[in-house]
């Protein structure tokens, strides 16, 4: 089928939306019809070249939708499920997976860097015929998608399909690993580097395990609103005060965990001064493959502190997004203020300078139903 979808050919080049061919899905694969696909900043950093999935490609890792058709031997899926689409697709059989951590399974991994499915193969090529990689399985800036069964996760249909997207990316992202990694306790302090749609989903988190204080913490004034909407008790303008002594003197000589959420050395650096004694630095935003970070060697032995990394919030996909479907119904992680703004793919160049400037607040999403 043809589909209109927004593809990367070039790094640090304009997206072209063009129409190009999607195959059926093959063996325990399904048809999606796309409804809402959020921007997420490692799209962004995909576009500039900081990481790389595959060119060229369909962009796009944070939808949902409904299944329109399902391949041969798919048993748990069925046309009208909405589901949301994982970026990480758990092979079940590879050391990782077999001891619990599907998160950081190999195979997945080497497959979404190929920009392929499971069966090393692309669904989707150009109007000339030439391949396009999948953006880590999913593709989701495309009318419609096709995606494993394992990465396609249902949900409950009365979630808002555009809450929905979240749920495979920044909110679960944030969420587990307040989680999941910090294990952050009542009263303990938190402060978060970024207030984009992970670093709010980490405040969301902080606030549901009733941190005190939150500090949220940004170059950007116009994020204090919202931070604190989402449960931050004080926030910090990094471009024009130090973060550390702030913090230092709010939480009574240092934060017991401070979040790192957008993929800056600096920022790194400044949470790593910032934790009290036995603090934890959990670092998730991605940086290029060659950043390094100076970090005070003395305090993380002496005040026995930890660095840890995460990705995807430590999340079990099966069985924790029905479970955030469930927590979001209930108004907890407030996934409908998140949205700010709805765009449709034509704009998607307009979208990508308003993040290349700190311009987005909260999250923007593609809705397809724009323009229909
Ligand atoms: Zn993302
Ligand atoms: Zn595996």
């Amino acid at each position: 089928m043809k589909v209109k979808a927004a593809v990367l050919r070039e790094f640090n080049k304009p997206v072209s939306v063009e129409e190009v061919n999607l195959a059926p899905p093959k063996e325990k694969e399904v048809l999606v019809k796309t409804a809402y696909t959020g921007f997420c900043h490692s799209d962004l950093g995909f576009i500039i070249g900081k990481v790389n999935f595959g060119l060229p490609g369909v962009l796009g890792h944070e939808a949902a939708g409904v299944v329109e058709d399902v391949g041969p031997g798919v048993t748990s899926l069925k046309k009208g499920d909405h589901v949301v689409t994982a970026w990480m697709v758990p092979c079940g059989t590879c050391p990782e997976c077999v001891t619990g951590q599907g998160y950081i399974c190999r195979k997945s991994v080497e497959l979404f860097m190929k920009g392929v499915l499971l069966d090393g193969t692309s669904r989707l090529t150009d109007s000339k015929g030439r391949m396009l990689c999948h953006q880590t399985y999913v593709s989701g800036f495309a009318e419609y998608m096709v995606v494993p069964e394992a990465g396609a996760i249902k949900v409950r249909d009365d979630l808002p399909l555009d809450q929905a997207c979240f749920l495979g990316c920044c909110m679960p992202t944030g969420v587990g690993a307040v989680y999941n990694v910090a294990g952050v306790k009542p009263g303990e302090s938190v402060a978060i580097w970024g207030m984009g749609g992970v670093g709010l989903n980490v405040v969301r988190g902080a606030k549901l395990r009733s941190a005190n204080p939150i500090i949220g913490v940004d170059l950007e004034g116009s994020k204090e609103a919202i931070a604190r909407e989402f449960g931050a008790t004080h926030f910090i303008l990094s471009s024009k005060q130090d973060p550390v002594p702030m913090i230092q003197e709010l939480t009574g000589g240092g934060a017991n965990y401070c979040f790192e959420v957008t993929g800056d050395p600096g920022a790194a650096t400044q949470a790593s001064w910032a934790l009290g004694l036995g603090g934890k630095l959990i670092q998730i935003g991605i940086a290029p493959p060659t950043t390094l970070v100076g970090l005070p060697l003395t305090f993380f032995a002496g005040h026995c502190l930890e660095l840890r990394g995460v990705t995807y919030g430590k999340i079990h996909t099966h069985v924790d997004i029905p479970r955030f479907a469930d927590m979001a119904m209930k108004g907890d992680l407030m996934l409908d203020k998140l949205i700010t703004k709805k765009f449709k793919l034509e704009e998607i160049n307009d979208v990508v300078e308003a993040l290349k400037s700190r311009q987005i607040i909260g999250r923007w999403v593609c809705d397809w139903k724009i323009g229909k």
